[in-house]
């Protein structure tokens, strides 16, 4: 067995993991990273239509970790934000609420294709100094009070700190016996891209419907198709599991029935892909020698495209909190990390719970009351802004 010492040991290479084994070894920290995936850095893979929205208040860490400035294809960024209300086949309720970028000075966030940041977190992974990348691989470890043990292969590195970055089924967070309480919505999402005959102009739409939110979010164009935007439409689980599998034809019908002529004409480009719907907390961020983040500790609603921002907002705090430690892995460390975080994560959570419950109703008081409720939100600048500052992270 071949022994080498690492400061920390991160396992899961997906957009938390990866930023944040990029943005501590940024920090000078030697950092163990293993994804069970294969992470060849890839140059140009297939467009996929996914896009994760990133909120502002997430750029610098992602300068930190490299990653900015490696992504291949431009974000494209999020200027005004529409939230509507209707019902299928009908125009918006009038009362609506918009969000003006010029209200809070720059770009809400941007819309980044997910090929795009998978390309620019392997690429950095691959050529930055101070990560040890193990990939494809699968780690067994030991903790200790005092750190612990990884093995991977005939290796085994001793780390003072491990983070489990493993995702929703965390396998580190079960083996340390940390609980975690789900919230089903009976709902699923089917997204995709979408290309459309009008101009986006910078602005995300939120469109709620009885069935989910149908939500737009505007991507840089590519030359075939000028006019882009990534579609997440979300219904009851059956009817999403119909519209998945859908001839294109019906389906972009069931879409033009959402966006009644606001974008033009449209059609699909690239494939769809299908995510069932849970809300999902862990009830410790920490237990001994062991943080977590992202996904292995929390799972939002994507209602407001929040979930990857929560996780990069994890990774800013652990690495602000582990800048000039002694012992990265000490009980009080942890601590403060869980401290940190969880209270604002589950505020979260639970104001994407409500938004979906309010807004997922055809019960006709209900509706006037949310469409009332918006009219007044948008008559109230100061409260406006502080939603602003919100989604944008701040
Ligand atoms: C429909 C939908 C739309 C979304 N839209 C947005 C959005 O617009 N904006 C946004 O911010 N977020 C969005 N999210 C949430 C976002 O996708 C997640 O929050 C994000 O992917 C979490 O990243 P992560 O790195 O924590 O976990 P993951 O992306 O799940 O990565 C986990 C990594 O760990 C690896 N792994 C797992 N188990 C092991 C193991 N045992 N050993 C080694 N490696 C392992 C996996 O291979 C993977 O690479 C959306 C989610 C859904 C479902």
């Amino acid at each position: 067995m071949v022994r080498q010492d690492v400061d920390i040991a991160v396992i899961g290479a997906g957009p938390v993991g990866g930023t944040l084994a990029l943005a501590l070894a940024a920090r000078g920290h030697k950092v163990l990273l293993v994804d069970r995936a294969d992470l060849t850095p890839m140059e140009d893979p297939a467009f996929d239509g996914r896009g994760y929205a990133i909120a502002a208040g997430c750029q610098p860490l992602l300068e930190l970790a490299g990653v900015w400035d490696a992504l291949p294809f431009a974000p494209c960024p999020i200027l005004d934000i529409d939230v509507t209300d209707g019902k299928v086949g009908r125009r918006p309720s009038a009362l609506k609420l918009h969000f003006d970028h010029q209200a809070v000075g720059g770009a809400f966030g941007w819309i980044i294709e997910a090929r795009s940041i998978r390309v620019a977190i392997n690429k950095r992974l691959h050529e930055a100094e101070g990560v040890l990348l193990r990939a494809p691989a699968l780690a067994r470890v030991e903790r200790d009070a005092d750190g612990a043990d990884v093995f991977v292969g005939e290796e085994v590195f001793r780390a003072r700190l491990l983070v489990a970055a493993d995702g929703r089924n965390s396998a580190l967070r079960a083996q340390a016996g940390i609980r975690v309480t789900k919230l089903p919505y009976n709902q699923s999402a089917v997204i995709f891209a979408l290309a459309h005959e009008k101009p986006h102009r910078g602005v995300a739409l939120e469109h709620f419907l009885p069935g989910g939110p149908f939500a737009v979010l505007p991507l840089t164009g590519t030359a075939e198709h000028p006019n882009l935007s990534a579609v997440v439409f979300t219904e009851r689980d059956a009817l999403a599991q119909r519209l998945y599998v859908m001839e294109d034809a019906p389906f972009m019908r069931e879409v033009e029935a959402r966006l009644c002529g606001r974008l033009g004409a449209v059609a699909q480009v690239g494939r769809r892909w299908t995510h069932r719907l849970e809300a999902m907390y862990a009830h410790r961020y920490f237990a001994e020698r062991l943080a977590l983040v992202g996904d292995a500790a929390h799972g939002v609603h994507p209602i407001a495209g929040q979930g990857l921002n929560l996780g990069l907002q994890d990774v800013a705090t652990l690495v602000e909190i582990l800048s000039g430690v002694e012992d990265v892995g000490a009980p009080g460390v942890l601590a403060q990390y869980q401290a940190a975080r969880r209270p604002v994560n589950m505020a979260m959570l639970l104001g994407m719970d409500t938004l979906d419950r309010l807004f997922s109703t055809n019960f006709a008081p209900v509706r006037l009351a949310r469409d009332l409720g918006l009219a007044v939100v948008d008559r109230m600048p100061r409260l406006k802004r502080r939603f602003m500052l919100t989604a944008m992270g701040r």
